[in-house]
């Protein structure tokens, strides 16, 4: 089976998250020789294949086999790929994320390997995730197999095929302050205590303000305001509740104990209540760690172009990887039409995709 058949075979399952669509049992099929471990939990599948070759390190590819649902504006079946010409190919689940499932096991269904070579797949990354990834790397741990590499071939290329891989991500934050006043008639202020005035000279010095410089390899972290509100839609009667949402993507350099830290600086005087929940950690590849060498030099090597090391986006399931402390990158396909209709990538880029894993494979 060549790359062309093993992409279009992947593309033609309607694997709606949590559902593989048995996908998998063709995947288990195609690396036959690999080793299996299957963590089915609350109706998502995950599916760890590996194969020990030698001593050395253990590198792990990752991807999830899951798609969004097709929705409307398709020109053309969303699970019936469309082939042009000049190797474009129209399916949902092109960029996000068959193309770098289809080059993962590719580059390793002939490979050989200093060390540990294995494939991490889920069905429920676009969905909760509660039971994907997670669960699976929950039980490497404790089986004491966890990966010293991990490459999530997610679309990471902005315009050129090349130009980006991700070394790192945001977390993200989310926050509510709910500040206590004390409601009143319009017309006698001083009887009340309105937690609008309060805010009202706060508010300058919060909203988007920058929580840290960044760095070399992330943005500032922002404190972003989601929602205000108030009061009950009257002009004679002054609230004495106000609630305030918003949302941190923070870098490295900034946690929920800065962001709380913040809050306390400028509410300090006020009886107010701050709730944090921390939705996603963030974390960074040293840029120096073999890995980032590894696939930078394959990159450049067959495409030409020498990708900039980003950390921008949302999140993705990197982010577990980085948790477990494994020096984790992602690299795949560009990513302009995901999640959209008429999803589409193209032939060359999976094969290329599949030629830069090879190489680092080889290289490790
Ligand atoms: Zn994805």
């Amino acid at each position: 089976m060549n790359i062309k058949e093993l992409f279009i075979k992947l593309l033609k399952f309607k694997s709606i998250t949590p559902n593989d669509d048995n996908a998998f049992q063709f995947i288990k099929n195609y690396l036959n020789q690999f080793e299996r471990i299957e963590i089915n939990k609350n109706g998502v599948k995950n599916l760890f294949l590996y194969k020990k070759f030698g001593d050395g390190e253990h590198l792990c590819f990752a991807g999830h086999i899951d798609v969004v649902p097709a929705g409307d504006g398709w020109n053309s079946n969303p699970f019936e790929p469309v082939i042009k010409e000049d190797g474009t190919i129209i399916a949902r689940g092109t960029q996000d994320m068959k193309s770098g499932v289809t080059a993962s096991l590719f580059a390793m269904k002939n490979a050989t390997f200093n060390g540990t070579l294995s494939i991490l797949l889920t069905s429920d990354e676009e969905g909760e995730a509660k039971y994907g990834t997670l669960e699976v790397l929950k039980h490497l741990k404790k089986i004491n197999f966890l990966p010293d590499y991990a490459i999530v071939a997610e679309p990471t290329c902005e315009t050129e095929f090349g130009d980006a891989i991700k070394i790192g991500r945001r977390g993200s934050i989310n926050g509510i302050i709910e500040l206590f006043g004390k409601q009143g008639h319009a017309a006698y202020p001083k009887k009340s205590i309105n937690p609008i005035h309060q805010i009202a000279s706060i508010l300058p010095k919060i909203a988007g303000k920058n929580l840290d410089n960044g760095d070399n390899y992330f943005a500032p972290s922002k404190f972003v305001i989601t929602d205000i509100r108030a009061g009950m839609e009257v002009t004679n009667v002054t609230p004495g509740y106000l609630k305030l949402m918003f949302n941190v993507r923070n870098n490295t350099l900034t946690d929920k104990n800065s962001i709380k830290n913040f809050v306390d600086t400028h509410f300090k005087n006020l009886d107010y209540k701050l709730t944090l929940s921390e939705s996603s950690k963030p974390f960074v590849t040293n840029p120096s760690s073999k890995i980032v060498k590894l696939i930078t030099s394959a990159i450049e090597e067959t495409t030409s172009i020498k990708p900039k090391l980003s950390t921008a986006g949302g999140t993705s399931d990197a982010r577990f990887f980085g948790e477990f402390g494994i020096k984790t990158i992602e690299f795949g396909v560009i990513n302009d039409t995901i999640h959209a209709p008429n999803e589409y990538t193209k032939l060359e880029y999976v094969e290329q995709l599949s030629e830069i894993f090879q190489k680092v494979i080889n290289s490790f």
